[in-house]
């Protein structure tokens, strides 16, 4: 029998780490799958789902920008994919329906908490952006209780909005970035797409509190301009997002495979294979 066959789309996708994760998580798991990236462009992402579906594939991560397309071409979904409005992962299921879920915030939580020790329940946390990613860690973020939770965004519209729509999960509040000024955080999130340009998101030099956390969602070779930021400031934790990266297709492939492969030997080759290119 051939292997099972999954799929990452994205446009771009060129850098993408996702098939490197799931063939280790194969290997070390003994399961036969193959793992492809493919660019897919949002107008050609409806027909080439039904297409990959229709061909004998069983699983999809769908990344930047068609998350929130996935979400709408899904016939069912999971809770929190429904309560995040976007989708990471699409599972065909035995009816030939398509099931999408929402792996990024729970992906998140197990690195902040589980790898990174950091504790949530009554910190006063930050996070940078308003766009998808940010849409799928704010349930699971407010889940663990933190006294503070603020929203800043460019554009302070959308930052509000979404503040408004989890406001029923916890203290949330939307701003810009010039309202931080005064305000400190034990833990600062950064949910902006500004790292993948080589920027830093416009923060008050004293944002960070003494003793608090920087965690970038976006990863690259070198630390990006944030994870710098934070390591200046004496962070206590300055890291980047391959950890969410690794924990959010470990997730993918549970729900895919019914197995939950260990996530802390490939978060470690990934590393060595980064100091090693360097
Ligand atoms: P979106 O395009 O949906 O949102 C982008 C956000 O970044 C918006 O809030 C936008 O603000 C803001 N932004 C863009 N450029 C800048 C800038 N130069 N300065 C300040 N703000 C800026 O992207 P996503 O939410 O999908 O992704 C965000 C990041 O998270 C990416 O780096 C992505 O790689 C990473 N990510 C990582 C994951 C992981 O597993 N590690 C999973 C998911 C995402 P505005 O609204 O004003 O335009």
């Amino acid at each position: 029998t051939r292997p099972d066959r999954y799929a990452v789309f994205g446009h771009p996708i060129k850098h993408s780490q996702s098939p490197r994760i799931h063939a280790l998580f194969a290997a070390q798991t003994g399961q036969d799958l193959v793992y492809a990236a493919e660019d897919v462009p949002p107008e050609r992402f409806e027909s080439r789902v039904r297409e990959f579906f229709g061909s004998g594939g069983r699983g999809l991560n769908c990344t930047v920008p068609l998350k929130e397309l996935a979400w709408r071409l899904a016939d069912s979904r999971s809770d929190r994919a429904e309560r995040a409005g976007a989708v990471n992962t699409l599972a065909l299921r035995d009816d030939g329906s398509v099931f999408g879920d929402n792996t990024d915030g729970i992906g998140l939580l197990r690195d902040l908490r589980d790898n990174l020790g950091l504790d949530l329940a009554g910190a006063k946390v930050l996070v940078l952006g308003a766009g998808g990613a940010t849409r799928g860690i704010l349930a699971p973020l407010l889940a663990e209780r933190p006294a503070r939770l603020v929203i800043a965004n460019r554009t302070i519209a959308t930052a509000e909005t979404l503040a408004a729509e989890f406001g029923d999960l916890g203290p949330v509040e939307g701003c810009g970035f010039a309202d931080l000024a005064g305000h400190r955080f034990d833990l600062i999130l950064n949910a902006t797409a500004a790292s993948l340009s080589g920027e830093l998101p416009p923060l008050p030099a004293d944002a960070l509190a003494p003793g608090g956390s920087c965690y970038d969602l976006a990863y690259a070779f070198e630390p990006t301009p944030f994870v710098r930021w934070g390591r200046e400031k004496q962070a206590s934790v300055s890291t980047d997002g391959i950890g969410m990266l690794v924990e959010q297709a470990a997730e993918a492939f549970l729900l895919w495979r019914g197995v939950r492969p260990e996530t802390r030997p490939v978060i470690e080759t990934l590393e060595a294979e980064r100091r090693t290119v360097k």
